[in-house]
């Protein structure tokens, strides 16, 4: 059995040698690189002897130490890492090791993806280059020169400034860059191989101009435009809005297409999954569009919070990841519409981060301890990171924020720091004492705020009464309180606000409580109606509201907050499902309400397919105790073919007034008309009647763009299998050379409601365009199968144990991705006895496989450990 040690954030010290400099050459050959390492190291703690370079998987050719070189007896060499004597306060280092591209199916350090070379170093993928202290606290500037043959990689990078290009003898060539801004060995990056490209210029505040390029496989070229236009948008945001500007003379975008993240922030060369650059319109759907905008940006915005201010250690991350997702957050509501921006960020919160947050691998924002880093890479240090970020910015306000930012800046430019600096900059600006805040950093689970009201005519006074309901940790431990900013309105009869007066509570803006208490009583003055509650607007923090007393209806036809108005509707949804699966009949009210929003034609076409949306099964399943998967289904099915029956005239006005097959605009009103009628079209089609059916088969074959045939062919698979056929072939036939259309297919297939999904699964991964060794491929077949709530959960136990021999066969290939695809199980504690038996049995068989990753052993040890 091997050893799988845990590493904690108490026992952080900083690193005893530093590293100044390295200047590294790489000499790509087609079996191997050699690489040749020379860094300057500087003791900083004057009591160390001995240093230690991290290195894994690597053949160590030839050491010298201040230019004496070392033989195999003159240092230490330990799994991960060499021990050098080192008595002296500076010293050179020079290494010359050998590694294999090629044989690295784990995407991390320097791998082969297609044809092209390409690094993938956060979080410690450098140590597979060569030794190094692989820590993020140490900054160095680097020096990289790239030796390969001209004709196999044209195309040599590296981060910073191009500084010379060479032809050398049998028909090799070089190129020099030279970063001159010190980074982590995170950061670094390289590429070589033979691509296309499309170049642009941008023109900094300063003046100063940049040279951008987005490199891709030769040929897709004309799909990296809205990349680029991204990219330029992004820049331009970035100075208007934080005044921050970019630093280097370059700045290069290469895709590729194996992957294991989205995307990398590596200095002056960003490395992205292909699914994040390339796109035109009939590839791509309109979600995938935004997703490219969004993820270049906030690529983009790492360079200052991620690469001029780094994190100290890896505990850290949500410094960087929470913050930058926040900003990319903003930068997209002020590319499009802030309320669908704003909703489509709560709906992924809650689908992804509540889950995670409920169940047995919850950790705080900043974990205190981990396994494997790698699996810290979450929804919880991400978005939960970004909403933390979010109630920041909304108690210190727009003009506070942007100064506390700027001090950051100031402050820690260059360094490698951690939350709490970050913390003592917002609070310089914050009108209130930020300490009960800091709690959300260090404690996990999502609290729940039971609210209750008192309303008395003769006074014309409101007592609101909120409790906070903390769950314990996954430790079992009981957590404190939080402070949080809770925006409410009371509105009177016709919509409108009552100005909100009391002296029992900090206001921190005209709507905003300031919540810190476990119990918390206000009293309103001046109300002189019953006011209805309008809670938690804007989602102003992520909390699980409980309130018996909120007015759906109303509230769904009158508020003016977009975000309630969407949750009203959800939850009315959520509520009518529930009471269905009780037995009882579909409640009427809620029919009347959502006819009113769907004749509502004073709204957008985006918030309205968005508020029109019922619940998905994932949500459903949150609120369960014991899953009953095929419950919900049941009750969707019928609650969705009354809809259709009630509405069947309307719907069918509004797909045709929505449908025009030959829009391919990407501008907000176009992306919303589609989103809308694919939504209204989903309703009809569920009553599985053969005209709407044609419908749908008509609306594959006319679309011109990918979002509607796409949608298209997902209702056809799922209500009407005799005409999916066709489709299904004919989407074949267009898209079996393009890998990221593939992507789509196999997931529309393993995402099928139908019998039979699994055993098509098995058979597609024999199919030619499959490859287990490319994660876009095994995200969009195996994942896809491992979220299809109905066919993972089937009561045969199939899926389970399915899913369990992909998660052991991928973890020998890749164990990062075989770690994703373990959480899959991780409804462990809420199934059935007859299911839990099933899922505990391929739990403990994958625990027990010989040579299993600490990226799995952590994910499935969890999951045992907390049932
Ligand atoms: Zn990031």
């Amino acid at each position: 059995m091997q050893e799988h040690k845990t590493i904690y954030f108490k026992e952080y010290t900083p690193s005893p040698y530093t590293i100044e400099t390295c200047s590294l050459e790489f000499i790509i050959e087609e079996s191997s690189t050699r690489v040749e390492n020379i860094m300057e190291i500087k003791r900083c703690d004057p009591h160390a002897k001995e240093l230690r370079l991290d290195g894994e998987m690597l053949d160590l050719e030839l050491l010298w130490v201040d230019d004496i070189l070392y033989s195999e007896d003159m240092y230490t060499k330990e799994e991960g890492a060499i021990r050098i004597p080192l008595d002296s306060d500076t010293a050179r280092i020079r290494i010359i090791n050998r590694i294999y591209p090629d044989e690295n199916t784990a995407l991390e350090g320097l791998y082969r993806s297609g044809g092209i070379w390409c690094t993938q170093n956060e979080p410690e993928g450098f140590r597979r280059i060569t030794y190094f202290i692989d820590r993020p606290d140490v900054m160095t500037r680097f020096t990289t020169k790239i030796i390969a043959s001209k004709e196999r990689c044209p195309v040599l990078l590296s981060n910073g400034n191009l500084r010379g290009t060479a032809t050398l003898e049998n028909g090799k060539h070089m190129t020099l860059w030279e970063d001159p801004i010190p980074k982590p060995c995170y950061l670094f990056a390289l590429v070589a191989g033979d691509l296309g490209s499309i170049t642009d210029t941008f023109t900094t505040m300063s003046g100063k101009q940049v040279d951008l390029a987005i490199y891709c496989d030769r040929g897709n070229e004309n799909k990296c435009h809205h990349a680029m236009r991204s990219l330029k948008k992004s820049m331009e945001w970035d100075e208007y809005t934080y005044g921050r500007e970019y630093d280097l003379e370059v700045y290069n975008i290469v895709a590729v297409d194996s992957f294991n993240m989205g995307a990398m922030e590596n200095k002056g060369l960003n490395i992205f999954n292909s699914h994040y650059v390339l796109a035109d319109e009939e590839t791509a759907t309109d979600s995938d569009f935004l997703g490219i905008e969004s993820v270049i940006a906030h690529e983009y915005f790492h360079n200052w919070t991620g690469n001029r201010i780094t994190c100290r250690n890896w505990f850290e991350l949500t410094l960087k990841e929470g913050l930058t997702v926040f900003r990319d957050q903003c930068f997209s509501a002020d590319m499009n519409s802030p309320l669908t921006q704003r909703l489509d960020d709560v709906r992924s919160l809650r689908e992804r981060q509540y889950v995670e947050d409920a169940g047995p691998t919850a950790h705080p924002i900043k974990p205190d301890h981990y396994m494997e880093i790698n699996n810290f890479y979450t929804a919880t240090v991400y978005e939960k990171g970004a909403e933390v970020i979010r109630m920041m910015h909304t108690v210190l306000g727009t003009e506070r924020f942007r100064r506390a930012m700027d001090l950051y800046f100031d402050t820690f430019d260059g360094d490698a720091v951690g939350t709490e600096d970050f913390l003592w900059a917002m609070q310089s600006e914050s009108p209130v004492d930020l300490t009960p805040f800091k709690r959300w950093y260090s404690q996990e689970r999502t609290p729940t705020l039971r609210i209750s009201s008192e309303y008395s005519s003769d006074s014309a006074e409101l007592v609101l009464r909120i409790v906070q309901s903390i769950p314990r940790n996954t430790k079992n431990q009981e957590q404190l309180p939080y402070a949080l900013p809770f925006n409410i309105a009371l509105l009177s009869e016709n919509g409108e606000a009552f100005d909100l007066i009391t002296s029992d509570i900090i206001l921190l803006n005209t709507k905003t409580l300031w919540i810190t208490e476990e119990v918390t009583e206000v009293k309103f003055s001046a109300i002189s109606s019953v006011p209805k509650l309008s809670l938690n607007r804007h989602f102003s923090a992520p909390v699980i509201i409980e309130c018996d007393e909120i007015d759906y209806p109303f509230l769904m036809a009158h508020d003016r907050d977009g975000f309630v108005r969407f949750e009203a509707a959800n939850r009315f949804a959520i509520e009518t499902l529930e009471a269905m699966m009780e037995g009882s009949e579909v409640n009427e009210r809620y029919i009347e309400s959502y006819g009113a929003l769907l004749r509502d034609s004073t709204m957008d076409p985006m918030f309205k397919s968005q508020v029109l949306e019922l619940p998905s099964i994932t949500t459903m399943m949150q609120r369960q105790e014991t899953i009953d998967v095929s419950a919900i289904v049941k009750a969707q099915e019928r609650l969705k073919q009354v809809l259709a029956k009630c509405y069947y005239d309307e719907l069918q006005e509004s797909i045709c007034a929505l449908y025009a097959p030959s829009n391919t605009d990407i501008d907000g009103l176009s992306i919303g008309k589609r989103a809308l009628k694919n939504r209204l079209l989903g309703i009809l089609v569920s009553l599985g009647n053969e005209s709407i059916s044609h419908l749908a088969q008509a609306h594959y074959h006319e679309a011109l763009s990918m979002s509607e045939r796409l949608a298209a062919l997902d209702l056809l698979e799922n209500y009407a299998p005799e005409l999916a056929v066709s489709a299904l072939n004919d989407f074949y036939i267009r898209y079996s050379d393009q890998t990221l259309v593939m992507n789509k297919y196999f997931s529309v297939l393993a995402s099928s409601r139908r019998g039979g999904t699994l055993e098509r699964v098995i058979s597609l991964q024999e199919d030619p365009a499959y490859d287990v060794k490319v994660p876009n491929l095994v995200r969009s077949l195996i994942g896809s199968f491992a979220r299809n709530p109905v066919a993972f959960y089937n009561e045969s136990g199939d899926g389970f144990r399915f899913v369990a021999d992909q998660v052991i066969l991928i973890d020998a290939l890749n164990p990062q991705i075989a770690s994703g695809l373990a959480g899959a199980f991780k409804n462990y504690g809420r199934l059935s006895t007859f299911q839990k038996a099933q899922m505990g049995g391929e739990l403990e068989r994958i625990k027990n496989h010989p040579n299993l990753s600490n990226n799995v052993y952590e994910i499935v040890s969890k999951i045992l450990e907390a049932h």
